[in-house]
């Protein structure tokens, strides 16, 4: 994509249906990549218009208003104020505007219209309008608001989509196209008074007219927010922050005497503007009414006090269930076709160092990334079904204010429970989480949930070390024991989700009002290029992490070669097993000992790895004897100092609190460096794992000896 495309805006509130007018424009010709450093897509695709006409069209996050409240709608504003400052200004904006719901989306619409930039309307949805035998007067709209296209279309009938290449065709061959005239809003004579501090101060600092000049004066009342990103646009001074600041905070004091309220100031005269507009038309008809009276009355079912949270639960256990069950069969056949391609490349080639790098090194990595696919494609599926049915809106609504206390989202819960099937997965859905802060924290704390490659080390440990037996007569102890190691991964989430909340920069959505879009039927070739899109991009970006550490570690734990051909290469000698001896002392404290030590280093390339270790382990020093159980091995290792046992019920406590909170899987790491764009989060997430693991260890062994146990 070269630079002389022209660039195309593709904006709109959420569910309007962007993203399936970006698909329709740009078919499979799209890159997804995440803005700078956080958690917030950005998609740029082709769009050919003629054969020798293309033009790049971008696919903007969804927003309500160019008033910057959470951190996404924050990249929209500040792209924009950037456009009006004559960089990067794209050639036209497609407004995207479901048309069952007019006014609020011409909301938006008419922020962007003052932008200086042709604005053709996308008027999406248009078949639902149709069908109740309704239209819209697109001709009229175009004339009452004097953008320079209105295109009725039906993104899922996909009709209309012509007109609007055409339209789009048209805006671009056009040398110097003349921006129409818009509507504009009327500013009462004595609010433009009270606001003139502000419009003055930014006059001199813009070259815009004084209409624009206002509205960034009112944009900047209505919230800090506001003020901070023109300032950071604008690079102004410490001092002249200051004092548009104090001028700000006297002109809102001025507006709430007269009995306005400053916040909602640019709303209100935007709202007035567009009734009185569209009022004297029959533009908005019974559809919008009938329309929502259907959609609130399944509401009344789906968010009922009682009823609600129990539908969403039992779709959650189905969700939940069908990761498990149905990923595995997929799962199995991964994992034999890569152990089969690995059985051929043995017989291929001749033994030596490059076959070991291909098939333990390269062939098990490809099988690392692979062995994902299933879940997170499944996950996704679902995700996605109910995201464009507009039932995660509903969700969100019901689980807010339980999630809000604890910093997260109502939107986190469903990626937060398929954390015990799999943080990577998990991780992945949360890019349904609008605001970029909780999406955050639902990320930071997902790998505290015990997943299913947890399970193994749980087993063994229990099954080795914690007695069978009865408590309070109806309880296992075993059985006891799982719960807990499950129960103090998600407590531990929620605590630390609740406690950074407080340290991350940025807001949440608490002012935001919450949307309910209507319900309606998902477009299957959108939900299948979603899921698509999501592996490619788990397969491809996360995957290239995961490949090189699987060299690494591959690396670690085969070299150096012994010298002679008659020695027999083990684990214990490799580097791998060094390390484990090197870090002996640091973790001898937490009751654990190099062989452990080795565990913990392989169990990066996933947990349940730590059980083939140890059994390797063992199994090399029992050389000659019958082959040993890994339970029985462990259980029989004596500490040559004391003569006693040398893993014991605490030991076990120990490593599996250790498995619970430790960041022991390369493969979560990768995707949280893919999702949010940096290294900074999954570092941050390594450190304060490893610490929590770590002093977790330590309490339990060093407290429980402190307390006579062994
Ligand atoms: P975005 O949030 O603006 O990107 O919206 P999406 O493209 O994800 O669309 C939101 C929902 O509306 C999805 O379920 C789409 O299948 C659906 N949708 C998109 N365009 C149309 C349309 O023209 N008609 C109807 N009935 N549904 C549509
Ligand atoms: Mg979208």
């Amino acid at each position: 994509m070269d630079n002389k495309t022209p660039l195309i805006a593709l904006m709109g509130n959420p569910n309007s249906g962007k993203t399936a007018i970006f698909n329709l424009l740009t078919g499979m010709n799209q890159k997804v990549s995440n803005y700078p450093g956080i958690t917030v897509e950005q998609r740029r695709g082709n769009a050919q218009l003629t054969d020798t006409c293309a033009v790049q069209i971008m696919d903007m996050p969804g927003t309500y208003s160019l008033t910057p409240e959470s951190l996404d709608e924050k990249i929209v504003a500040q792209q924009t104020l950037k456009w009006l400052n004559g960089i990067d200004r794209p050639a036209a904006i497609i407004s995207v505007v479901d048309a069952g719901n007019l006014s609020r989306n011409l909301y938006l619409t008419s922020q962007v219209m003052e932008l200086g930039i042709p604005v053709i309307i996308a008027l999406n949805m248009m078949d639902r309008v149709k069908n109740k035998n309704q239209n819209i007067d697109s001709k009229e709209l175009q004339k009452i608001l004097g953008v320079h296209a209105v295109v009725p279309m039906s993104a899922r009938e996909k009709w209309g989509i012509n007109e609007l290449q055409s339209e789009l065709l048209n805006v671009i061959t056009k040398a110097n196209i003349e921006v129409s005239t818009h509507i504009q809003m009327e500013i009462p004579k004595e609010i433009e008074k009270i606001i003139s501090p502000i419009s003055e101060f930014l006059y001199d600092k813009n070259n815009h007219d004084n209409y624009i000049t206002n509205i960034q004066a009112l944009r900047i009342i209505t919230r800090k927010s506001a003020l901070e990103l023109y300032s950071e646009c604008k690079n102004l001074t410490g001092a002249e922050i200051k004092s548009l600041t104090l001028l700000r905070d006297n002109v809102a004091h001025e507006i709430d005497e007269l009995g306005l309220n400053h916040r909602i100031l640019e709303a209100t005269l935007r709202f007035e503007m567009l009734d009185n507009a569209l009022k004297d038309h029959t533009l908005i008809n019974q559809s919008e009414i009938k329309n929502q009276s259907r959609s609130e009355r399944v509401d009344k079912i789906l968010t009922h006090k009682w009823v609600g949270p129990l539908i969403f639960i039992t779709l959650l256990y189905g969700i939940f269930q069908s990761i498990f069950t149905w990923a595995t069969i997929p799962m199995q056949y991964i994992d034999s076709a890569v152990g089969y391609l690995g059985n051929y490349c043995v017989q291929l080639f001749s033994p030596g160092i490059l076959r070991d790098l291909l098939v333990e090194g390269i062939i098990s990595g490809v099988g690392a990334i692979l062995i994902f696919l299933p879940q997170i494609l499944i996950l996704m599926f679902f995700m996605t079904i109910l995201e464009d049915t507009g039932y995660m809106a509903r969700v969100a609504f019901m689980m807010d204010k339980l999630m809000n206390k604890i910093g997260l989202h109502g939107k986190s819960v469903l990626p937060l429970m398929s954390g015990y099937a799999c943080a990577i997965p998990g991780i992945m859905a949360t890019r349904t989480i609008d605001s970029w802060k909780e999406r955050l924290i639902t990320i930071i704390v997902l790998p505290l949930i015990s997943c299913s490659a947890r399970l193994p080390v749980y087993t063994l440990m229990i099954g080795a070390f914690i007695p069978n037996k009865p408590i309070l007569g109806f309880l296992n102890l075993q059985g006891l024991t799982m719960v807990l190691m499950y129960f103090l991964g998600t407590v531990t989430a929620m605590v630390i989700a609740a406690i950074i909340s407080r340290f991350i920069e940025g807001k949440g959505k608490s002012s935001f009002v919450m949307e309910m879009p209507p319900y309606r039927m998902p477009l299957a070739v959108s939900l299948f290029r979603q899921v698509y899109t999501r592996g490619k991009l788990f397969v491809i970006n996360a995957g290239k992490i995961i490949m090189a550490i699987s060299i690494v570690l591959w690396f670690l734990a085969s070299f150096p070669k012994p010298d002679s051909d008659e020695e027999s290469f083990s684990i214990q000698n490799s580097y791998a097993g060094k390390i484990g001896h090197a870090i002996e002392p640091v973790i001898a404290p937490l009751g654990f000992d190099w062989k452990i030590g080795v565990g913990l280093i392989t169990s990066f390339a996933a947990r349940e790895v730590m059980v083939s270790t140890l059994a390797t382990l063992y199994n090399v020093e029992d050389e000659g004897d019958d082959f040993v159980g890994i339970t029985e091995a462990l259980k029989n290792e004596v500490n040559p100092l004391t003569g006693l046992p040398k893993y014991t019920p605490l030991v076990a406590l120990s490593i599996m609190v250790f498995y619970v909170y430790a960041a022991q899987c390369m493969a979560t790491f990768a995707i949280v460096k893919n999702e949010t764009n940096s290294w900074k989060w999954p570092l941050i997430m390594i450190v304060y794992m490893t610490g929590l693991a770590y002093i977790g260890s330590l309490l339990v062994y060093q407290g429980g000896q402190m307390l006579g146990f062994t």
